[in-house]
């Protein structure tokens, strides 16, 4: 399967690309991380032939894969070098998962709901990524077997930013997550400096809800 994985619909994923860059995202890495990533396998198979429009689709489960522009200026934002060890909470489709194995050198998937996870896993194994380690669970609590992270997304908007969230990343380290009531959040970026943490409001932005511990 690997050796096909590649070819299809390599022309709808280089517009995408093209696309993206025209909106703003001019970070190569990210880029080429999205043009590496067959996004068709992520989707349900009925609804494939829309896998490179930039647009969120229905997963299964009540749960979405975001927009492909909301992926890469996330993405973008976080600045990784390849070298990072990131915490990603809200598996879902395993796409972003993908995307973040390409742009570091760790990554630590936490999903709550199996079913996901599970589908997950077989694409991490078809596609031949080896830096990706998951954890079924709250991701409200972290991961803190692994931490301190360089990065954590959290790809579900919750009422607060959960403390532990805080407290598992590294000095210097970024969270990322969509802050605010259960339709529409703010994405909100915090970095570390020492004992303190820095906060910068990104924009409006619609994620489904983190449930959990500190969450919803
Ligand atoms: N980035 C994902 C988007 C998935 S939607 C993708 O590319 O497909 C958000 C996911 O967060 C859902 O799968 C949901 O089940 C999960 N989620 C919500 N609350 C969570 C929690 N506390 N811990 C782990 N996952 C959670």
């Amino acid at each position: 399967m690997a050796g096909s994985i590649g070819l299809d619909f390599r022309a709808p994923r280089r517009r995408l690309v093209e696309t993206l860059q025209a909106g703003g995202i001019s970070d190569l890495s990210v880029l080429r991380a999205i043009e590496m990533t067959p996004r068709h396998l992520f989707v349900p198979s009925g609804v494939q032939q829309r896998a490179y429009e930039d647009s969120p689709l229905y997963i299964g489960n009540g749960q979405t894969i975001s927009q492909p522009s909301i992926h890469a200026h996330y993405l973008q934002l976080l600045k990784l070098t390849g070298r990072e060890r990131v915490l990603e909470i809200g598996t879902g489709s395993g796409y972003q998962t993908v995307l973040l194995s390409h742009l570091a050198e760790q990554v630590f998937s936490v999903e709550r709901l199996a079913p996901l996870m599970e589908r997950a896993k077989v694409l991490f194994r078809e596609l031949g990524i080896r830096n990706v380690s998951t954890l079924l669970g709250d991701g409200t609590v972290g991961w803190r077997d692994y931490a301190p992270y360089d990065a954590i997304l959290v790809s579900a908007g919750g009422p607060t930013i959960p403390n532990p969230l805080l407290e598992q990343l590294g000095e210097g380290g970024r969270l990322l997550i969509p802050v605010g009531a259960k339709e529409e959040q703010v994405l909100v970026m915090m970095t570390r400096r020492g004992s303190q943490f820095e906060r910068r409001d990104i924009g409006p932005v619609r994620f489904v809800p983190l449930l959990g511990t500190h969450g919803w």
